[in-house]
């Protein structure tokens, strides 16, 4: 396969495959750019079909970091990891302490953290062998509340430009998944006095969230077509595509799952349909914001930097409205232009 002229190659400054045989780890470790400081991203552990699709899934997240860490002022460069094999049955000490001793080898280029397939306890595993782990217990732990956060934020800055309203009472939205941010952000949602309609494949998050937060739960494939103000993405990537646009009722997409456009030009069907896209790596870039703090932690900080997403979310939608691009192209154009002024 393609490496160097892969879409999202994008120069890479490194790309390392692993194999550990005794513990059986195969990973990827991608590091982006390292402009704005050492690469930090998460580590995803995925049953992938085939090792293209890692490859693709590595470089195209890497590459998302550098940008998202750029535009939430962080002095962070921008990499990812991703471990192949299943998190339910493939995890052992041996392998993560395997992968530990992998990023350890980087000295510090980069720094794995927690994601899709990854828990602390796994985090805490690769440390005994490496410094280089951020989200570690005692520390800043669980980034979901603050991507929550920032997300919930992202959507009332969205309603704000779009309807010049504060309040979100009466406000409906479609949220997809209800794992660890999606059901962090109905609380908000639900405490701001928003209605909310909700899908997941666990029914145990559902009847929680119809029993505490009155939500109304539909199926899978009913979420893009419903009547709603919102349609927050908190699942999986690439729901944005040629199926799901048309169905939509929803006049902003604002969510916290990564990659949310199947391509750059869904951003501009969103943007011709009228319908206001806040780029997902600006919206639910909370998390790593509260990884940032980690060596001192300070939950306060924390959170008056994860508020900042607002206030971001506002001037690229300003921006997207004046120059006629999609609000992804200007959030892409501004993150580049930070880079480009620290090389
Ligand atoms: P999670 O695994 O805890 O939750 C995902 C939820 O989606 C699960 O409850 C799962 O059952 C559900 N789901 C899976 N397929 C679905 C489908 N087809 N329809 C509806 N629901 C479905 O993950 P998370 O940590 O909450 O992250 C959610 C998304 O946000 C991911 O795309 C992740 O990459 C992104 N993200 C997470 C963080 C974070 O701090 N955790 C930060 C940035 C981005």
């Amino acid at each position: 396969m393609a490496i160097f002229s892969h879409p999202s190659y994008d120069n890479h400054e490194k790309v390392l495959f692993v194999t550990d045989e005794a513990s059986g780890l195969k990973a990827i470790v991608a590091v982006h750019d390292t402009t704005m400081g050492p690469a930090v991203g998460g580590c995803r552990m995925w049953p992938y079909a085939s090792d293209e699709e890692a490859v693709n899934d590595v470089l195209r997240l890497s590459r998302g970091m550098t940008y998202k860490n750029a535009l939430a002022g962080l002095e962070f460069g921008g990499g990812k990891s991703v471990i192949i094999g299943d998190p339910r049955s493939d995890k052992s000490e041996a392998l993560f302490r395997a992968f530990g001793r992998a990023i350890d080898a980087l000295g510090g280029l980069y720094y794995s953290a927690e994601d899709v397939g990854i828990t602390t306890s796994d985090i805490m595993i690769a440390h005994q062998e490496t410094p280089y782990m951020m989200g570690l217990e005692g520390k800043s732990g669980d980034p979901s509340p603050y991507t929550a956060l920032g997300t919930f934020l992202g959507i009332k800055a969205a309603i704000k430009y779009q309807r010049g309203i504060d309040d979100l009472r009466g406000i409906k939205v479609a949220v997809q998944g209800l794992g660890h941010v999606g059901y962090y952000l109905c609380e908000h949602l639900h405490r701001a006095g928003a209605e909310l309609i909700v899908c997941d494949l666990n029914q145990q998050q559902l009847e929680r969230a119809q029993q505490h937060l009155g939500a109304t739960v539909v199926d899978l494939d009913e979420i893009y077509s419903q009547d709603v103000d919102v349609y927050a993405p908190c699942a999986l990537g690439a729901t944005i595509n040629d199926q799901t646009i048309p169905q939509l009722q929803a006049t902003i997409v604002a969510g916290c799952a990564n990659n949310q456009l199947a391509e750059a030009r869904h951003g501009e069907i969103l943007r011709d349909k009228g319908i206001l896209y806040a780029p997902d790596y600006v919206i639910n870039a909370g998390g790593i914001i509260n990884v940032s703090f980690e060596k001192d932690y300070n939950a306060d900080a924390a959170e008056a930097k994860v508020r900042k997403i607002y206030q971001t979310l506002l001037d690229i939608f300003a921006k997207a409205e004046q120059s006629g691009k999609t609000t992804a192209v200007v959030a892409d154009e501004m993150a580049r232009a930070i880079i480009a002024a620290n090389k």
